[in-house]
């Protein structure tokens, strides 16, 4: 079978969030299950892209509204990601160094999109299955079926659209629809969602089969989903919830370049002492203590803002026992509440406000625990690394954390629960916490060893989208 993958994010080569690790990974578990899964993803300014060789495959001429751009798609040669990788470059507008965040994000996507049918129209062979994630390429399901210039090529093409986060949905209002190639009018309803054009909406209508990236989280889209509920109601017959993997050759504790010492599951207890001395020594903190940490966006799905008071909080309750470090970027607000308090709480807080690939994974090597109080967590890869890492999840019950993560009040549990994303259930946590680490240091070792033996790999799950695909 042959897949094409459409997305913003794939690790390495660009990645801001869960979308990108899934998308570096999953092809590669589907090319070693015998299928050809390909990725087209946009040409930013990255530090792949001038790391590695190119060749152009085709060069394209098209329109964005009344503007006339120019893209080429280049393929890296060495097949360094295990699957076929190309970027479309447009001039002007992709080639940024940041991935989102520009005022003119709906345009370029925009133009990424039409670029990307407008190859595809070039194929003298088409795939199996075109493969879009998120609402970046989200409107590419209608505009194969109903914009006349691919239509024609293009409309048998089965289409898989998955959401990794239904929060962000891509509006644009409709004085701009003259930015899409022209359509059918009468499928206009098509595009839209409460009066706006809503890419998410839109995919959800037009694609063959909807994905999300844990049962729990489809479970909650229908009474949960930033104004989509009734669409995600009405069109759960061809909606499933299939849990992330994790890459386990990007994410292992035992070849893992960017810690100081790696282990496994037999050599965890010396193996993340090491990690934690390194880590508490370089941050200020008492490796002597549990350790605390949270890394992520910092935005109100994270729950990120309870954040300081819960920190603080629980520093003044517990009486200073437990330690905190936080690696995240996101509200300004919150980010200078976080910098205001480690002049306050140094020793008991740190943090480091932007975003680090290496020192996340140092900090998943060297923390005892890891704080998830998210309030919208789709799937959720953090907890899954940290299980992995040996280090015990302190989750909120909801969406893949709650398919993902047991409590060890349960049998054979292994991480903390809550049901709340506020100060009073962060703190009652972190006392859970505390009295594990110092008072129950068997159940904690055991607990370790065994979360690590989890098979989180994507082995599992690509077996799952393929036959999706299948099912086509
Ligand atoms: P989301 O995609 O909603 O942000 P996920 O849990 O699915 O959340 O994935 C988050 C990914 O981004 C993980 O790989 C995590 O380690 C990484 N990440 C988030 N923030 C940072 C940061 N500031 N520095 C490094 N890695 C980060």
């Amino acid at each position: 079978m042959e897949i094409i993958h459409v997305s913003a994010e794939c690790y390495p080569v660009a990645k801001a969030g869960g979308l990108g690790d899934v998308v570096g990974a999953l092809p590669k578990y589907q090319t070693e299950l015998g299928h050809i899964a390909k990725v087209v993803m946009p040409m930013y300014r990255t530090k792949f892209l001038y790391e590695n060789e190119w060749e152009l495959v085709h060069q394209g001429d098209q329109r964005l509204g009344a503007h006339f751009f120019h893209y080429n798609v280049i393929k890296e040669r060495n097949n360094k990601l295990g699957f076929d990788l190309y970027l479309l470059d447009i001039h002007g507008l992709l080639d940024r160094e940041k991935i989102y965040g520009y005022d003119d994000d709906t345009e370029r996507f925009l133009a990424f999109q039409i670029a990307f049918c407008d190859w595809l129209t070039k194929w003298q062979h088409k795939p199996n299955v075109l493969h879009c994630h998120d609402h970046h390429t989200a409107l590419i399901p209608f505009m194969i079926k109903y914009c006349y210039e691919f239509s024609l090529s293009l409309a048998a093409v089965p289409t898989v659209f998955t959401i990794h986060n239904a929060e962000y949905q891509g509006w644009i209002g409709w004085d701009r629809s003259y930015l899409i190639p022209p359509f059918d009018n009468w499928k206009g309803g098509l595009l839209e969602w409460n009066k706006t054009i809503n890419p998410l909406a839109s995919a959800v209508k037009c694609a063959w089969k909807v994905t999300t990236v844990s049962p729990s989280y489809m479970d909650e889209l229908k009474w949960n989903a930033n104004g989509l509920e009734d669409l995600f109601n009405y069109e759960m017959g061809k909606s499933v919830g299939i849990l992330n993997g994790i890459d386990a050759d990007v994410w292992d504790p035992l070849k893992d370049s960017f810690i100081h010492k790696n282990y496994d599951e037999r050599l965890v207890k010396e193996g993340k002492k090491k990690n934690k001395k390194e880590l508490c020594g370089q941050f200020n903190l008492d490796p002597d203590k549990p350790l605390i940490s949270f890394i992520g966006r910092l935005v109100g799905e994270k729950a990120a803002d309870v954040l300081p008071d819960a920190i603080r909080n629980s520093i003044y309750q517990h009486e200073g026992n437990a330690n905190f470090l936080v690696l995240g970027s996101g509200d300004p607000y919150v980010e200078e509440r976080l910098d205001d308090m480690k002049s306050q709480l140094g020793g008991y807080f740190n943090t480091h406000i932007g975003y680090h690939e290496g020192l996340s994974h140092q900090l998943y090597a060297g923390s005892d625990f890891l704080l998830m109080p998210s309030r919208v967590e789709p799937c959720g890869l953090n907890q899954m690394y940290a299980l992995r890492y040996g280090t015990v999840p302190m989750v909120r019950s909801t969406g893949g954390l709650k398919d993902t993560v047991k409590d060890f009040g349960d049998w054979q549990g292994y991480g903390i629960r809550f049901n709340h994303a506020n100060v009073q259930d962060i703190t009652h946590s972190v006392g859970r916490a505390i009295d594990l680490y110092y008072n129950k240091k068997d159940l904690y070792n055991w607990m370790r060893s065994y979360m690590m033996q989890i098979d989180h790999s994507w082995d599992y799950s690509a077996a799952e989208y393929i036959k999706v695909y299948e099912s086509l």
